[in-house]
């Protein structure tokens, strides 16, 4: 099936061709003649699926007649995220070249002067993350008796980050009949709860994993005692061809504490987590983007949907905890076929949640040594916590924060104050007690993402891509 049998506009196509695209993918072979005809929808597709588009494009011409009052925006999109948010805005300037369509964008962490100068202009589509836009809302800066066309984006991220109640009161100032469409990596109950009140009888679309991504992902899992965690980090870096990588943490203030560690040690470093303010955000995502930085150190929730093309390497610092999101992670690298390397630095009391990935996965990661620490093996599953479900709040240590997103930790009390002062890890507390060793007191207390997704089967190519001195020390 090609683009041009899905009903959109030539200015459309035009764009998509531009782009590149050449066929459409699942989601979007299945969602955009259902959108066009005005069905409401119920997607369970994760990011890297084609997701995106599958919405921008039908809106694009669902939009084009017509243009938006003041304050009065014609179409809502909620996004979880910042970069998510900003990313979307972005797929609008591609795919909406030929057309007249105004966006505004509505993320936290920047001035509101010009997202009021954007909002009074009028704003065919308002981009937002639910934060925000209640501020907005609640200052009468923008109505939405006029939107007649939501998206609910990544729901079950916003789940995670407790925006649910946010969203259902966005919902709630939406008074005209609209089409909406909801989309979500995986269907725990509470959204489908939330899809049974706010949907009419939508079209149900799954696909699974981008197969395809994960497909051209080399990956690798390299054991090795916690104490010579960045050692081994720096011995994979400097043995590896890395046009430039990804290198994920699973606590923000372990993030800092790697980035520092490897700009000491030469490297050409960034870091990105949720605590950091908007402008630095960007500014550090726009360097990595232009390879002014070669190794982004970061954490889940800032790194979440991050589209960037052209990501060589993925290092997991961290085995995640929560066995999906290692699929999150990898997939930021191998994107639109091109080839990409994951590897994963375990300590041995990381076996529980290597195991969960594999269960995840059906299948086990290819082990690989480095020389100068090998001999180091995973410990048994400990059968506690198997890296699935939500975490406990009860199991973080006293003092230790899993990130949160920094839309939610100033959305508690929604300021022009709190978003320009967002709340930041005193630097005392980011100072590891040894400096040896990158970890500190327990492993609990880590990001929440919810329930296990299916993603099918996972392939875990050989890894012939090991280098010379990482000797493979076969499966278990
Ligand atoms: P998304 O799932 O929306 O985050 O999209 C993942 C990536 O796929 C983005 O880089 C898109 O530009 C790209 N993409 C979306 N649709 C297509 C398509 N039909 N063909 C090739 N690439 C696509």
């Amino acid at each position: 099936m090609s683009f041009t049998e899905l009903g959109l506009s030539d200015s459309v196509l035009r764009a998509v061709s531009e782009a590149g695209y050449e066929q459409p993918t699942p989601i979007q072979k299945q969602a955009i003649p259902q959108v066009l005809m005005g069905r409401d929808l119920l997607g369970c597709a994760q990011t890297g699926t084609g997701k995106t588009a599958s919405f921008t494009l039908p809106m694009i011409d669902i939009l084009g007649q017509g243009r938006a009052k003041a304050r009065m925006p014609r179409s809502l999109i909620l996004e979880p995220t910042r970069e998510l948010a900003a990313q979307v805005e972005q797929n609008f300037e591609t795919y909406g070249k030929y057309t007249k369509l105004t966006t505004a964008l509505l993320i936290g962490g920047v001035s509101f002067t010009d997202q009021f100068k954007k909002l009074d202009r009028g704003a065919d589509v308002l981009i937002a993350t639910p934060g925000r836009l209640l501020d907005h809302v609640e200052r009468g800066k923008v109505l939405m008796n006029d939107v007649s066309f939501l998206v609910i984006d990544e729901a079950d991220r916003m789940l995670d980050m407790g925006f649910i109640p946010d969203v259902e009161k966005i919902l709630s100032f939406i008074t005209k009949k609209h089409q909406t469409l909801l989309f979500s990596a995986t269907m725990p109950r509470e959204i489908r709860r939330l899809a049974d009140r706010f949907l009419t009888e939508p079209k149900e679309i799954t696909v699974g994993a981008p197969s395809s991504v994960v497909d051209t992902v080399e990956q690798a899992l390299v054991v090795v005692p916690h104490r010579d965690k960045r050692a081994a980090l720096r011995a994979l870096i400097r043995s590896q061809e890395v046009k430039n990588a990804l290198i994920f943490c699973n606590r923000k203030r372990d993030v800092g504490v790697l980035h520092r560690s490897l700009v000491r040690h030469g490297f050409d470093a960034g870091a990105l987590h949720g605590d950091m303010d908007q402008f630095q955000r960007m500014d550090t995502l726009d360097k990595f983007k232009a390879d002014k930085i070669r190794l982004l150190v970061c954490s889940d929730v800032a790194a979440r949907g991050l589209d960037i093309a052209g990501v060589s390497h993925v290092f997991n610092f961290d085995v995640p905890t929560h066995a999906e999101d290692y699929v999150h992670r990898i997939g930021r690298t191998g994107r639109a076929g091109r080839s990409g390397h994951a590897f994963t630095l375990a300590a041995p009391e990381d076996g529980k949640y290597i195991a969960a990935i594999e269960r995840l996965a059906g299948k086990e990661l290819p082990r690989a040594d480095i020389e100068a620490f090998a001999g180091a093996e995973l410990k048994e599953e400990s059968g506690k916590g198997r890296g699935r479900g939500r975490g406990k709040a009860a199991e973080k240590p006293a003092g230790e924060k899993a990130e949160k997103p920094a839309e939610k930790q100033q959305g508690q009390k929604r300021s022009d104050k709190a978003e320009k002062q967002p709340k930041r890890e005193q630097p005392k507390k980011e100072q590891p007690k040894k400096e040896k060793d990158g970890r500190r007191g327990s492993r609990r207390g880590r990001d929440s993402i919810g329930d296990v997704p299916d993603y099918g089967d996972v392939p875990f190519g050989e890894t012939d891509l090991v280098p010379a001195f990482l000797k493979r020390s076969g499966t278990r």
